[in-house]
């Protein structure tokens, strides 16, 4: 991380995990444990958990986001959730564009791109995930794809609303897989994601850009991944579902 132009944030993502009593009881296990924190914490909830969670966290230094959400403000999508339903419950923040939406979900860049739209649109701060398979990277795409999918999901976004996006470059291949991109991997796909951010909107707005790493980052690993210039801070699956492992990450990246 370069502390000179961007600050850390670490956020949980808890997947389809926890019951509200059990999203109570982990949060409140959290707060104490990143109460000094010289970096973000979120916490990214399953839809039903929400409510809880913001109860939980107020007065806290813990955002609260979701998983994911539609582009559409109303209508006939059953099942779906729209980002002002989001706002309205005190929702913060919403992860879009995660590889198990890709791969299990049907998301594709267009559909990123105008949920993308929509959550900024409402007020929600992004944190879009791109990130490459293990057969892209052995094909030598991994550039190409890191490209191709931040510049569809940033389509329409004005340079003031990237303000509201934090970038998570998770390898496809790391994620909940136990195998860590190496810190050098991972600062390089980070530093593809700045590029191309430079190249939309010019070398000052990529260089205050948040640019998170996510794929199996935990306690053991999260400083050497941390240290690199390109990485400012992380998306935590696993390990956010234990509060001194996810602490401990939090502490890494303070300081
Ligand atoms: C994720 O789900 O975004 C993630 C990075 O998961 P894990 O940390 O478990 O690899």
């Amino acid at each position: 991380m370069n502390p000179n132009k961007r600050s850390a944030v670490i956020a949980g993502n808890w997947k389809m995990n926890l019951t509200r009593p059990q999203a109570k009881a982990l949060i409140e296990e959290i707060k104490p444990l990143v109460a000094g924190a010289a970096c973000g914490v979120v916490l990214c909830v399953p839809y039903t958990d929400l409510e809880t969670a913001l109860s939980a966290a107020a007065g806290s230094n813990i955002k609260i986001g979701a998983q994911n959400c539609h582009w559409e403000e109303s209508g006939a999508f059953t099942g779906e959730i729209s980002p002002a339903m989001l706002t309205e419950l005190g929702a913060e923040y919403v992860i879009l564009g995660h590889s198990e939406r890709r791969q299990y979900f049907g998301d594709t860049d267009e559909t990123v791109n105008k949920r993308l739209l929509a959550a900024l649109e409402a007020g929600l701060k992004v944190i879009l995930c791109v990130g490459e398979t293990l057969s892209q990277r052995e094909e030598g795409k991994t550039r190409e794809v890191l490209s191709r999918q931040a510049t569809a999901a940033l389509a329409g976004v004005t340079a003031s609303q990237l303000s509201n996006i934090i970038v998570a470059y998770e390898p496809i291949w790391a994620i909940g897989t136990g195998k860590t991109a190496t810190a050098a991997q991972a600062g390089e796909g980070n530093a593809v994601v700045r590029a191309t951010v430079a190249a939309l909107y010019g070398g000052e707005a990529a260089e205050a850009l948040t640019i998170q790493y996510g794929g199996s980052m935990k306690a053991s690993n999260a400083a050497e991944l941390l240290a690199q210039p390109d990485v400012d801070g992380g998306l935590i699956g696993g390990a956010s579902l234990k509060a001194a492992d996810f602490a401990a990450i939090v502490q890494a990246a303070s300081r």
